[in-house]
């Protein structure tokens, strides 16, 4: 007669990383449980293993593998561990992975207990082994969780590091790459350059913070951005209010100027505050276009409620805490006076412009020259790829064998996506031919043309001239930034005499606001 063979697989687990890594524990397990599967003729046909989780939890790849793999099984089959432990410390846990693994066909051998036997004698160790271990579990944690308690009150940090931090010496510090961009957030924060969490966010410092472990950048959300900045551990001090800790001074040293971290905090206290009636931009045309040159919030446009008659102004609406600059408020006549003047020296003298008109016409030619002879080649090639393209189709509909049908049809597809590439990198270039600098009066006269001009264009004049908010500062308009025509053309370089060079070098820039600028004076200035 043939034995049938009986059929097992293992099951080990060890809690610590340092377990993991010394190489004990798990292949002890292992040796012990193959040890008793030889000596009672089962075949292993498997083993399952968790290495460094907790038998705190179930949540463990290993013993989920192992509750599938019986499952997945019709016949009967052992698993071996070395102790109850091993399956969990967690009594509900422990009888419901038990259960689970004998109603799909698993038979238990736990090397330390006898888990078939039906005397209450063992069903009760049994209970009283799992209850042990969940005893233990509990009161270690306890133990492990005052001695942390303790460690915190002592200003240790015990947790995992914050973005830009790392334990050197069981003590936090810089890392010297996430906390560089973290000191920069915060300054950008608190200068107002980026001061909402939105904008922190899909700024170009934050998108550069590399999480550690996965070599990625993080996808911070809002709400971590929040945590970010308001996160005392930076500045060296500890709040931990699960276990009441507040305030502790910490061990380590921040990398946060406690000064600017006060200075971000007022920020966030300020962020809800009321906003202001929006008053018409036709009393204000500059409103959003200004800022405040020391805190860089931009300025609102009011009305001074005096008892005869109303002053408009523009204001700076920090606190006192977040900006220091005075005044606060600017006549409206004032801003506007400097803004005109700002305007009136961005003019462009009539016979740069014509000597400008040259420059572009000839390099429009040549472009469009240029232009036109990569067309013509590109209208060639797509006409010998469609040709090819019809042969080989209809070769296709001809062929019999499968392989010669395949091989065709990846020619086809390439031909496909060659076409694709050639029409889709077609270049479309605005035609600037009968375009005229030395006709724009928004580059002669740009200070007259804001004058006469409506609401919407004098917004699209202002973005046009400038480049960035016009900062104010001390009750004036501090230094503009011009756009790129007026820095090219109205400044001491444009009469160097190297105009040629200077429009040529920034063409790629340049044209896209020839093109803004044919438009607005088409659309708007007439
Ligand atoms: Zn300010």
């Amino acid at each position: 007669m043939r034995i049938m063979k009986k059929e097992g697989v293992i099951y080990t687990r060890v809690s610590s990383q340092k377990q993991v890594s010394e190489g004990n524990g798990l292949s002890s397990q292992h040796s012990a449980c193959l040890r008793y599967a030889n000596e009672n003729n089962i075949e292993i046909i498997g083993s399952f293993q968790d290495a460094a989780f907790t038998g705190q939890t179930a949540d463990r790849p290993g013993i989920h593998e192992l509750m599938d793999f019986v499952e997945s099984r019709a016949e009967t089959t052992w698993v071996i561990f070395d102790d109850i432990s091993r399956l969990s410390r967690n009594a509900s846990d422990y009888y419901f992975i038990k259960f689970y693994l004998l109603k799909h066909g698993g038979r238990l051998i736990c090397l330390s207990e006898n888990l078939i036997s039906q005397d209450p004698i063992d069903e009760l160790k049994e209970h009283f082994s799992i209850g042990l271990a969940q005893f233990d579990r509990k009161r270690n944690q306890q133990r492990v969780n005052a001695r942390m308690r303790e460690r915190v009150r002592a200003g240790f940090w015990v947790f995992r590091p914050p973005i830009g931090m790392v334990f050197k010496d069981k003590l936090l510090c810089e890392d010297g790459k996430n906390s560089v961009l973290i000191k920069q957030i915060f300054n950008d924060f608190a200068s107002g350059r980026h001061p909402t969490y939105e904008s922190v966010k899909s700024s170009k410092i934050a998108r550069q913070l590399i999480n550690p472990k996965s070599l990625r950048p993080y996808k911070l959300k809002e709400d971590q951005i929040k945590r970010l900045l308001t996160n005392k551990i930076y500045v060296g001090v500890i709040d931990y209010p699960k276990w009441g800790i507040k305030g502790v001074a910490a061990a380590h040293k921040g990398f946060i100027d406690p000064r600017l971290f006060q200075r971000v905090q007022e920020r966030i206290k300020g962020k809800g505050k009321k906003k202001y009636s929006s008053i018409g931009l036709e009393h204000f045309p500059l409103k959003g276009d200004l800022e405040c040159g020391s805190c860089s919030q931009k300025l609102v446009a009011q009305y001074s409620t005096g008892r005869n008659k109303k002053y408009p102004y523009y204001r700076c609406n920090s606190s006192k805490a977040v900006c220091k600059s005075s005044p606060k408020s600017v006549r409206r006549e004032v801003l506007h006076d400097e803004f005109r003047r700002l305007l009136k020296s961005a003019r462009i003298k009539t016979e740069l412009l014509e000597l400008a008109d040259r420059i572009l016409a000839d390099t429009f030619n040549k472009r469009s020259a240029h232009q036109r002879d990569i067309k013509s080649q590109n209208d060639l090639k797509l006409a010998s790829l469609g040709k090819r393209r019809e042969e080989q189709l209809e070769k296709v509909i001809a062929a019999r064998n499968l392989s010669v049908i395949a091989k065709l049809e990846s020619e086809i597809e390439s031909i496909d996506s060659q076409i694709e590439a050639l029409t889709a990198h077609e270049p479309l270039e605005d035609d600037l031919s009968a375009f005229r600098a030395s006709g724009c009066r928004l580059l002669k006269q740009p200070d007259l043309a804001w004058e006469e001009a409506d609401v919407t264009t004098k917004k699209l004049i202002v973005d046009f001239v400038f480049e960035g908010n016009l900062k104010v500062a001390k009750g004036r308009i501090g230094t503009a930034q011009y756009s790129l025509p007026y820095r090219l053309l109205a400044g001491k370089k444009a009469k160097s005499g190297s105009l040629v060079d200077l429009l040529v070098q920034n063409w790629n820039q340049l044209y896209p606001y020839l093109v803004r600028l044919r438009d607005l004076e088409l659309v708007q200035l007439g």
